[in-house]
């Protein structure tokens, strides 16, 4: 109960039912992506072009459910002590296919002992899917990604996630997180909305730093004592 009070005390309403709508999408896009698979084989060639705009919208969808997804299973909300690093591995498992295609070197240092942060895993886990995806998506052509684990004092954590991207202008800086904002042709603008809410109920802050042409670092400091969130 506690933490669903948390959860309402900084998700507003508009977030709820945007959350609420990208949970029901959910199960009627598998079933839709199936049909038109088995469409796709059984009809002629001339409906290729068709099916490539359906495909790609798609996937344009699915995009904007999975940078929501945590936040589409209130229910499932759960805060415990729990490791980053195992966290942090499992989240680039799940890109590796995305980084490998893209030709993105995803690597993950832990600069000395790492104890378990109170937190709720999926949040966190989609922090990071969100935060390197962007870094892989800003290096078409391949780079790396770097990504450091390392206490800062006593009581926070600071994860640094380092790109080799083409940065983001000065005056851009201050709009990240902003609801819809995006500079891709494809973009969601959702990915770091809800990241930063995220870390805000983790009492975390975010900073960005970034160099138009050399690539861009984001900063998440946690709070790493006992039930300190
Ligand atoms: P989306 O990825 O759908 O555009 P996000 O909320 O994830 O939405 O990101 C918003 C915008 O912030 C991006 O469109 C991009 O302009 C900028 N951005 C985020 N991460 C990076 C990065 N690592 N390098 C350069 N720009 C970035
Ligand atoms: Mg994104």
């Amino acid at each position: 109960l506690e933490e669903r009070l948390r959860k309402s005390d900084t998700l507003n309403v508009v977030g709820e039912l945007a959350a609420g709508i990208a949970h029901e999408i959910r199960n009627p896009m598998t079933a839709l992506k199936g049909f038109i698979q088995l469409l796709e084989g059984s009809v002629k060639d001339d409906f290729s072009m068709y099916f490539n705009v359906i495909k790609s919208e798609l996937n344009r969808i699915e995009s904007i459910i999975t940078e929501f997804l945590v936040l589409a299973k209130p229910q499932a909300i759960h805060f415990e002590q729990n490791s980053i690093v195992k966290i942090m591995k499992d989240t680039m498992e799940l890109l590796n296919a995305q980084a490998i295609f893209s030709n993105v070197q995803m690597e993950l240092i832990t600069d000395g002992e790492i104890p378990s942060i109170y937190c709720e895993p999926n949040q966190m886990k989609q922090v990071f899917i969100n935060i390197l995806k962007n870094a892989i998506e800003v290096m078409p052509g391949g780079g790396k990604v770097l990504t450091i684990l390392k206490m800062k004092g006593p009581d926070s954590l600071c994860i640094s996630i380092k790109d080799e991207g083409n940065g983001i202008p000065e005056d851009k800086l201050k709009r990240l997180g902003e609801p819809f904002y995006t500079t891709k042709d494809r973009g969601t603008g959702l990915g770091l909305m809800v990241s930063y809410k995220i870390i805000e109920e983790h009492r975390g802050k975010v900073k960005v730093e970034s160099q138009v042409g050399k690539g861009t670092t984001f900063y998440i400091t946690l709070p790493a004592g006992t039930n300190e969130v």
